[in-house]
């Protein structure tokens, strides 16, 4: 059986080798997420050449997935061995000093006027815990709740508070730039969102680079929680990043934004990955815990369109069997899933608009045919996207005259995406795109197909045919 969850892993040190790369590849990765908040750009791009070069000497499709940090804040230079200690009092303000355990430096000048008194600021990934007692001038007098160790350029996060610091640092403008003129990135995952309006920012941005690659946002602050419809609509994917949303929230909160920001995501057409901490143990020990493979398979029942690792093939000890693994339960989930029945449950989402009901009855059609593949001819990937959300139980077939679009395919649920020629009028279209999936190797003469896409359109996702053939005979 093919596999249908997409599975996306995080390149680093870890990863960075030809070897490495050719492995994670071979071992089944469709999305490479090269990750922006570390590493320089000549290594992104040497590591973006040789995804593409070992993808296409195996003939697979592999996405780039550009992540670019955002306005995360972060602690400044700090005295080594700087121990916070509970019950004691330090101070929190902007600048370039030196910090100890009375005075610590962060990269956010506005925080007197974001933070108010009795708000929470964590530290590392949560780990230290402060309460704000008396805001200064310009400066946070705190009390520590859960000590600890700091470390410079730790990250902060503010759970309590709504900060007036803007969508994208100049870092991410020049990474932004770069994703776009030197990679050619296939998606870009926007850290940090808060707002609808911000991803129509990045967007813009993107445009004014001339490119036009989708964009992931990254779900993991209580703000965006807070605007997920607009998110939701403005962005082309979603990532329910776990890490910085399980510290902005209640951790226990997150297992029902994920099921929540899952099915909207999915009714809207937009695909949406489950990110962080999946098989974390893999990055010490050779298998996972059997609470992990757990929190894999929730997530296929949740039916998401991809699942993510991160620092288990960025830095772990073992990145390629953390894939393999992660190969394995997707496979297992999804043979417990009987995917045609939950097409019935989809049934409204056909109702009102013509693009939902023709993909609807495309999906519908294959089921009562039981059709080997539904054949999606698309320029922009959107007909493909709307047919993939049905989570049919046949064979998504997507062939596009743009490699951007088949590339860009590879995050989708169930989706094999090919390149065809562009071609102009219906007939040869579908004709084209059948002998398309026929070359592939996917479907075969006898097999019945049902084809879809946006025919004779400039408008993306103007799904406007539906046809059923039998291969061979016409
Ligand atoms: P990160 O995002 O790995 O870039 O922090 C994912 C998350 O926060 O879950
Ligand atoms: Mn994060």
């Amino acid at each position: 059986m093919v596999r249908r969850t997409k599975i996306v892993a995080t390149l680093g040190p870890a990863t960075s080798t030809p070897e490495m790369i050719e492995g994670l590849i071979r071992s089944g990765v469709d999305v490479a997420r090269l990750n922006f908040s570390h590493g320089e750009h000549e290594d992104h791009a040497r590591s973006a050449e040789l995804i593409r070069k070992f993808a296409r000497e195996m003939g697979r499709n592999v996405a780039i997935l550009q992540d670019i940090q955002g306005p995360k804040i972060r602690v400044g230079n700090v005295v080594g061995g700087t121990e916070l200690v509970p019950g004691n009092r330090v101070t929190i303000a902007p600048g370039d000093f030196l910090g100890d355990a009375s005075r610590l430096p962060v990269s956010y000048e506005g925080i007197a006027q974001d933070v108010r008194e009795g708000h929470r600021i964590l530290i590392d990934d949560g780990l230290l815990d402060l309460k704000v007692v008396r805001v200064g001038e310009n400066e946070l007098e705190c009390e520590v709740i859960t000590g600890g160790l700091v470390l410079s350029h730790k990250g902060l996060n503010f759970p309590d508070s709504s900060l007036s610091i803007r969508g994208l640092t100049p870092k991410d403008i020049e990474d932004l730039e770069f994703g776009v003129r030197e990679i050619g990135a296939d998606w870009v995952a926007m850290s940090f969102v808060r707002s609808g309006d911000e991803i129509l920012d990045l967007k813009d941005r993107i445009r004014r680079f001339g490119g036009k690659t989708p964009v992931v946002a990254k779900i993991e602050k209580h703000e965006a929680v807070g605007d997920i419809e607009r998110i939701i609509r403005a962005a082309d994917g979603i990532m329910v990043a776990r890490g910085d949303l399980g510290i902005e929230l209640p951790a226990e909160q997150v297992p029902i934004e994920q099921k929540r920001i899952v099915a909207r995501s999915r009714r809207a057409g937009k695909p949406v990955i489950i990110a962080t901490q999946m098989l974390d143990s893999m990055i010490r020990n050779p298998r996972p815990t059997r609470a992990e493979v757990s929190d894999v398979a929730n997530a296929i029942f949740d039916r998401a369109d991809a699942v993510m690792l991160s620092g288990e093939t960025a830095v772990g000890r073992y990145p390629l069997r953390s894939v393999q693994e992660m190969d394995r339960i997707c496979r297992t989930a999804e043979s417990a899933i009987a995917y045609g029945q939950d097409l019935a449950a989809s049934t409204a989402w056909g109702r009102g608009d013509k693009y939902d009901a023709l993909t609807h009855a495309a999906c519908e059609l294959a089921e009562d045919l039981a059709a080997e593949a539904i054949i999606t001819s698309t320029q922009s990937g959107l007909s493909c996207i709307r047919v993939a959300r049905f989570r049919p139980s046949n064979r998504i077939i997507a062939v596009s005259p743009e490699e951007s679009t088949v590339r860009m395919l590879a995050l989708v649920w169930g989706v094999d995406a090919i390149s065809g020629e562009q071609v102009g009028n219906m007939e040869a279209r579908v004709r084209m795109s059948i002998e398309a999936a026929e070359g592939a190797g996917f479907v075969r003469k006898g097999d019945r197909v049902i084809i879809t896409g946006g025919v004779l359109n400039t408008t993306p996702g103007s799904t406007n045919m539906l046809q059923v053939y039998t291969i061979g005979e016409e």
